[in-house]
């Protein structure tokens, strides 16, 4: 059966509608195509929902939790009402705080900061370095670097014995994603968050290559904090979302200091300055907020939920074996892949072609196709490595001049992306 039958039997979705769906775009050969997005783990179109979302909100803002006036008010409680639909569409428990951010990035950067001094993190070596690299930066703080696993089972055995070993510890994070941006795969969560708790230690997970293809419930799959990005969530750039447990960020310093984040500045006996700073979100969400990017957010989570998880799922399903087998079908492609090519994935597929060079390959598919992909290292040094073999270039764009397959190439698709390509 094709994927457009599927598409027309009612039980699966149509594809939702996106910004330039319908854009053209010239070839090298002559003539024009549609242009054919299939990098949205990169950063996926905004729906045609949530831009006219925006745009009805748009022309009416004004300062949010800073001016007594009538915009000032609706912007607020906008802002206010967008990070309750997150907070829903999270699951989230009594008690959870939902802080805007700028990104995944920007929201893992912030865990980082708020962490107790002498906390352990471990963490896999085949993140993304967003969920990689903050924990180095605090000097206080242990990092333990783990093997890429080869199966699902072999991940939570890993963290097992890594807990284990590290005992008896105050403090401990466990950081991992959801969903990988290289290889599309799952990870197995929730056995990893059982793991984690068992061990007394906490868990983040990064879920920025989840929530756009699948309900993500933070209770459900027993976490302790969720980060992800709008821009990846059908949403435009600017904005992201960290959430869940709020003593840690309670009782942390602010992020970044100033208004907003403070309750009541005034001076000391002595003349310094004294800050009584905000303990909800607010701590962490110093100088004017990013509404629109909240508000966009929210309206994304909101569209996605309307359309029905399990109906985007089922379509993406069949995108996903299409996919599969359009790439089996074509002599050299080597799809990248931990835990084997069967296992489940969300609509990311990362592969190398023998005798190309990746970059060449999708300059190739740009100019001769429209066809919009991604090459390189994907922000996954120590991962694409692992899987590529070999060395690959250090910038994570071009490999070498000879034709071999240093770098990937990635194709990956979501809700808006139409039955045929
Ligand atoms: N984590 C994963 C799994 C990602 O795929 C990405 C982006 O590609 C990030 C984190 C970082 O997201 P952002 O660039 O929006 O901060």
């Amino acid at each position: 059966m094709s994927v457009s039958t599927l598409a027309s039997d009612r039980s699966v979705c149509t594809p939702l509608p996106v910004l330039g769906r319908d854009i053209r775009v010239p070839l090298v050969t002559g003539g024009e195509v549609t242009y054919a997005a299939l990098d949205y783990a990169a950063s996926a179109p905004a729906l045609q929902r949530v831009w006219d979302d925006v745009a009805a909100y748009a022309p009416y803002y004004g300062s949010v939790h800073r001016g007594a006036g009538y915009l000032s008010q609706l912007s607020t409680e906008l802002f206010e009402n967008s990070r309750a639909d997150v907070a829903a569409f999270l699951g989230c428990r009594e008690g959870d705080q939902v802080v805007f951010t700028r990104s995944t990035t920007d929201s893992l950067n912030l865990l980082a900061a708020v962490l107790p001094a002498g906390t352990r993190v471990f963490v896999f070596e085949t993140e993304h370095h967003a969920a990689l690299l903050p924990w180095e930066r605090r000097a206080d703080v242990e990092v333990t670097y783990l093997d890429a696993p080869r199966t699902p089972g072999q991940a939570v055995e890993t963290l097992e014995q890594a807990l284990a070993a590290r005992e008896p510890y105050g403090p401990a994070l466990v950081c991992v994603t959801a969903a990988s941006n290289v290889t599309g795969e799952l990870w197995p969560v929730r056995e990893l968050a059982a793991a984690a708790h068992a061990h007394g230690a906490r868990i983040v997970v990064d879920a920025a290559q989840l929530v756009p293809h699948q309900q993500v419930d933070i209770e459900e799959l027993d976490c302790d904090w969720i980060a992800f990005s709008g821009h990846k969530l059908y949403a435009p750039f600017g904005a992201g979302v960290l959430a869940g447990r709020a003593d840690w960020l309670r009782d942390a310093d602010p992020y970044l200091a100033g208004g907003g984040a403070s309750r009541r500045v005034g001076r000391g006996a002595s003349g310094e300055v004294e800050v009584d700073w905000h303990e909800g979100a607010a701590r962490h969400e110093a100088g004017s907020p990013n509404v629109i990017g909240a508000y966009a957010i929210a309206s994304a989570c909101k569209a996605l939920t309307e359309e029905g998880f399990d109906r985007l799922a089922e379509r993406e399903r069949q995108l996903i074996s299409a996919v599969r087998e359009g790439l089996a079908a074509v002599p050299g492609v080597r799809v990248l892949s931990l835990f084997g090519p069967e296992a489940p994935r969300v609509g990311v597929f990362s592969f190398t072609v023998d005798g190309w060079n990746s970059s060449h390959f999708a300059a190739a598919l740009s100019a001769e196709y429209g066809i919009g992909v991604r090459d390189g290292l994907f922000c996954a040094h120590p991962l694409v490595r692992t899987l590529v073999g070999g060395a690959s270039s250090a910038d994570g764009g071009c490999g070498s001049d000879e034709g071999a397959p240093l770098n990937a190439i990635r194709v990956s698709f979501g809700a808006g992306t139409p039955d045929e390509h």
